[in-house]
């Protein structure tokens, strides 16, 4: 398992490198750009070759880019969507760059058929995928209100297959979603048991990493509100599930944490994380 945090890419994506590496990351998670925002960060073959050479030079195993927020693939605007096909691509260009996997939140539709909803989200993933080389999509598990793709291991089944099913289509499960999705992942039985039901209607072989973050709102609550490792409703036991969880043993667990001053996740949280994990592997030898 590689524990790490987001980190800020600012300044250049070489420089995510050594913001992981002071908080003593296995893994990192940047942005390609600035999120709240379309216009892209243009960067050439020097900045990947920099950004190469300092991972290649650090403990740092795993990165995955997270896509903006503002996409939303599943838009009935088709402004909307071709905004989205445009940052997607860009992001997986950057992955391709980096040798990075591109973490997305498959979207979502206020009105109509659900169904549909999917499909336009599946056009724009295919296309994305065919214009670019190797890096995965890893569709996230997402929380939230009505209309939000991806709250179920059924809708994100159905969103792959939208997207043709293909080799770099994956999954990332965030467990803050999860248990504001209502499922409950609170203990490791709990945590066996949603797996299970991963496995058997996605595939556990499309699970590409993961998001560690405890939930401030309580399991089915449907709000996704992150909160920091050990004070929400995940709470120290579910924490020490996901870090001691045999089937994530060479997964990229992220944390996306507030942290104590909203600056994210510190150093001494992920040395937390890494308490919590001899722990738990320690009380399942
Ligand atoms: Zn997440
Ligand atoms: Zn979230």
């Amino acid at each position: 398992m590689l524990i790490g945090t987001h980190v800020s890419q600012a300044g250049g994506l070489d420089k995510a490198i050594g913001r992981g590496v002071e908080r003593g990351c296995e893994s990192i998670q940047i942005f390609n750009q600035s999120p709240r925002m379309w216009r892209p960060t243009r960067y050439g073959p020097d900045d990947f070759a920099a950004f190469r050479a300092a991972m290649a030079d650090s403990p740092i195993r795993a990165v995955l880019i997270h896509a903006v927020y503002l996409i939303n693939c599943a838009s009935e605007d088709p402004e909307i969507r071709s905004k989205s096909l445009a940052s997607l691509k860009q992001s997986l260009h950057v992955g391709d760059g980096i040798g990075a996997d591109v973490v997305l939140h498959p979207g979502s539709a206020l009105r109509g058929h659900v169904g549909e909803a999917i499909r336009r989200a599946g056009a724009v993933f295919r296309e994305a995928l065919a214009e670019s080389e190797r890096s995965m999509l890893l569709l996230e598990d997402t929380a939230g209100a009505g209309g939000t793709l991806g709250r179920s291991f059924e809708e994100l089944q159905a969103l792959l297959e939208a997207a043709g099913g293909g080799d770099r289509l994956g999954v990332c499960l965030d467990s803050c979603h999860l248990l504001a999705s209502g499922y409950d992942v609170r203990t490791a039985a709990g945590l066996t048991e949603t797996l299970d039901c991963f496995d058997e209607i996605v595939g556990l072989d499309r699970l590409g990493a993961v998001h560690l973050n405890d939930s401030q709102t309580p399991l089915g609550s449907n709000r996704d509100r992150h909160a920091n490792l050990g004070e929400g409703e995940l709470g120290e036991e579910g924490c020490v599930a996901f870090l001691s969880e045999p089937r994530f043993e060479q997964m990229a667990v992220v944390l996306e944490t507030p942290g104590p001053d909203k600056r994210g996740t510190t150093a001494e949280e992920i040395a937390y994380a890494k308490r919590l994990r001899s722990r738990g592997l320690k009380a399942r030898a």
